[in-house]
């Protein structure tokens, strides 16, 4: 039978895009359907934005550090207006490219919301398609808990758009986005608390970087509450919210905003009209190729729930379009070893096992732990310690981990990566010369162990 499409992809973000992309340039004939925005969550509502305003906050760090260097700044004003409105504009510009992107790799690119009509077919705004396989990557959405008043708090989406910095803000959760978004607005000048409801937030990240964290977000000022949950959240005649929580304690804020997660987008999409199925935690199921259990609907990136991030959603869409349309390139995404950064204030790098998976795993570890103050900051009275730290297998001197919490730990981290991705060693480590003065050299400096 001959369909209108080789293939139809659902959702133009981070994963849809570049299977898109490619399986056009290897021949295939592709459209994607887009309801939102162009490029996704990353690009409009996730990494790109967040990373503008994490810049914006650590101007703050920059300016408090000027003193030392022997600059005097007359004092600083921060206007929350300029920033959202430069990042909307850098945001359009890169909807734009993701546009230009598509068109020119000869995608059909459909706006409007798809909806899923049969196992090979798509409707669009009324219009339906037929394709030879369908690829859902429609990402997630933000999920708050079910409390009463949950209307009035807001999440990373909104947060986005505010209309003004809130002065006092709730952040709730103890994730990635909980912690990058306390730090912003923290760094901008906002009295900010983040309410965790476990003994310590970061839950799966290394232990010691997350009492490092902890410790250094508390030098900044900011108010970390853990084992603290909201029950319920009102609004006060002057408009302020109050939380109030489950041990009864209540706190008065402008903005309440929870980062507790996000769930599969599968809104209308027509999944009852497949035998596509779910799995425990509500995620779509797919095999180690993406293949759902509709032989002809494939999904990738967050909607699977397997590691939502962006380079991740990128690798499967890769790895779909090699596997449709070029199976002699294909090969199958790596999950170990993935880098990850924590773009908190400052900022976390890890990459591999951390200490409690090691031991977990049944390894005979060795620990490198190094805690020092940056050069940067000698000059300076700003006390903060960078933390680096190398989790090693005592038997065949692999380095299982590595992980980081300090200025450029992201950027840092990248090309550890590679060095766990190629099997490195501990000695092979100790042998690579150091690049002085620097803090990552401190990463092949590391002689003692710590335990
Ligand atoms: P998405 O990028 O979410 O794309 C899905 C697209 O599908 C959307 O454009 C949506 O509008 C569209 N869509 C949904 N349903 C339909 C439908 N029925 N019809 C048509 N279109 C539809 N990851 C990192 O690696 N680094 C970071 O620093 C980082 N920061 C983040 C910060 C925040 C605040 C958030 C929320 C996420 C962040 N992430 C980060 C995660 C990253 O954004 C996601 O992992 C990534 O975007 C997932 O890509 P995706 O293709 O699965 O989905
Ligand atoms: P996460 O899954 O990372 O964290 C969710 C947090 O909310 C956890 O601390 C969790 O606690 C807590 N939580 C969950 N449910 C509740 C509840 N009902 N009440 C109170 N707390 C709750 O999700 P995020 O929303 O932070 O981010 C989503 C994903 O997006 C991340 O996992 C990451 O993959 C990606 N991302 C990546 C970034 C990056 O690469 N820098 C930046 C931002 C997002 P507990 O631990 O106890 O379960």
């Amino acid at each position: 039978m001959a369909y209108d499409f080789d293939l139809f992809v659902i959702g133009a973000g981070s994963g849809g895009v570049r299977a898109a992309r490619f399986a056009a340039g290897f021949g295939a004939k592709v459209a994607v359907a887009e309801s939102r925005y162009l490029g996704g969550t990353c690009v409009n509502v996730g990494c790109v934005p967040k990373k503008l305003l994490v810049y914006g906050a650590h101007v703050a760090d920059e300016l408090e550090q000027a003193a030392g260097f022997g600059w005097t700044l007359e004092e600083g004003h921060f206007d929350w207006g300029t920033l959202i409105a430069n990042k909307n504009r850098e945001i359009e510009r890169l909807n734009g490219i993701y546009r230009n992107l598509l068109v020119n790799s000869g995608v059909t690119l459909l706006t409007g919301h798809a909806r899923i009509t049969g196992a090979n077919e798509v409707e669009v705004e009324g219009q339906r398609y037929s394709a030879a396989n369908i690829l859902i990557a429609t990402g997630g959405w933000p999920q708050v808990p079910d409390i009463p008043g949950k209307e009035l708090a807001i999440t990373s989406n909104e947060a986005f758009y505010l209309k003004d910095l809130p002065r006092r803000v709730l952040v709730v959760g103890g994730g990635y986005i909980a912690v990058e978004f306390a730090g912003i607005f923290q760094g901008l000048g906002a009295a900010t608390t983040l309410l965790y409801r476990g003994d310590l937030f970061l839950r799966g990240f290394d232990g010691s970087v997350r009492t490092h964290l902890k410790e250094e977000l508390e030098k900044r000022g900011m108010d970390l509450q853990f084992n603290a949950d909201i029950q319920r959240i009102d609004k006060l005649d002057d408009g302020s919210l109050k939380a109030t929580l489950k041990d009864g304690r209540e706190l008065v804020a402008d903005c309440v905003f929870y980062a507790t997660g996000r769930r599969p987008m599968l809104d209308n999409l027509g999944l009852e009209n497949t035998g596509v199925e779910l799995d425990e935690r509500g995620f779509i199921r797919v095999d180690e190729q993406y293949q759902t259990t509709a032989p002809s609907i494939l999904a990738i990136g967050d909607v699977i729930g397997r590691v939502q991030l962006t380079p991740v959603a990128l690798a499967e869409g890769m790895a779909v379009a090699r596997r449709l349309f070029k199976p002699e390139q294909y090969r199958p995404v790596d999950y170990q070893n993935i880098p990850t950064a924590v773009f908190s204030q400052p900022p976390i790098g890890t990459v591999g096992l951390t200490e409690e998976q090691a031991l977990q795993a049944g390894h005979k570890v060795q620990i490198f732990e190094s805690r020092f103050r940056a050069m940067k900051l000698t000059l300076t009275d700003i006390q903060e310690k960078t933390l680096m730290k190398l989790v090693v297998d005592a038997e065949t001197d692999k380095v299982l981990g590595c992980h980081m919490v300090g200025p450029d730990a992201g950027e840092i981290i990248q090309g550890l990566g590679i060095a766990l991705k190629a099997g490195a060693t501990k000695l092979q480590f100790d042998e690579t010369i150091g690049v002085h003065p620097t803090a990552a050299e401190e990463f092949v400096t590391m002689r003692t162990v710590t335990r």
